[in-house]
C-alpha cells in the first residue's frame, strides 16, 4: 500500500474527457465523450445509442450534486452512497487517483508558488471532508473495489 500521495496539481478537467454515465436507453454503462470542451457524445458500446450535443461554453464542473453529468443529464455510473454522502468518480483513471488519495497516510501538495491558483483548485484539494477522513478510509477502500468490479 501507498503511503504517501502526491497531488499532481490535477483538476477535475483532467478527468472529464470520458465520463462514465448510465445509459439512457439500456440502463449499461456508457461513456460521454468530449473534444475540446464543446462537442458532447453519448456513446453506449452495449445497444449502440449515440446522442451528440454541442455546448459553446466552457463548463468547469459538469457533475451536477454528485449524481448526475450535466450535459445528457445522465446518472454518474460510478457512484455509491456511504454514510450518507455520495462518492462519486468519473472514470477509472478518475478512480485509481482517488484511491492513492485516500490509502495514502501522507498526503503532499507540490510547491510550485507561481501557479498558486491553479494549486488552490486541484481536484485533491477540493475534496469533500469525508473523504478527506481518516476514519473512512478502510469503508471507502471497499466501495472503491464495490464500483470497479460494478
Ligand atoms: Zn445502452
Amino acid at each position: 500500500m501507498e503511503e504517501r500521495f502526491i497531488d499532481e496539481n490535477l483538476t477535475l478537467s483532467h478527468f472529464s474527457n470520458i465520463i462514465f454515465v448510465v445509459c439512457p436507453q439500456c440502463n449499461e454503462r456508457a461513456e460521454v465523450r468530449t473534444e475540446e470542451c464543446k462537442n458532447f457524445k453519448l456513446v453506449c458500446e452495449k445497444c449502440g445509442l449515440v446522442r451528440k450535443k454541442e455546448n459553446p461554453f466552457y463548463i468547469y464542473n459538469r457533475i451536477r450534486n454528485d449524481i448526475t453529468e450535466d450535459i445528457f443529464e445522465t446518472s454518474l455510473w460510478l457512484q455509491k452512497n456511504y454514510k450518507g454522502n455520495v462518492f462519486w468518480a468519473t472514470n477509472y483513471k478518475h478512480l485509481e487517483y482517488l484511491k492513492r488519495y485516500i490509502q495514502a497516510k501522507v498526503r503532499e501538495r507540490k510547491r510550485e508558488p507561481q501557479i498558486n491558483d491553479i494549486k488552490n483548485a486541484t481536484m485533491a484539494s477540493r475534496l469533500p471532508q469525508f473523504i478527506k477522513s481518516n476514519k473512512n478510509r478502510e469503508g471507502l477502500l471497499k466501495v472503491i473495489e464495490y464500483l470497479k468490479e460494478k
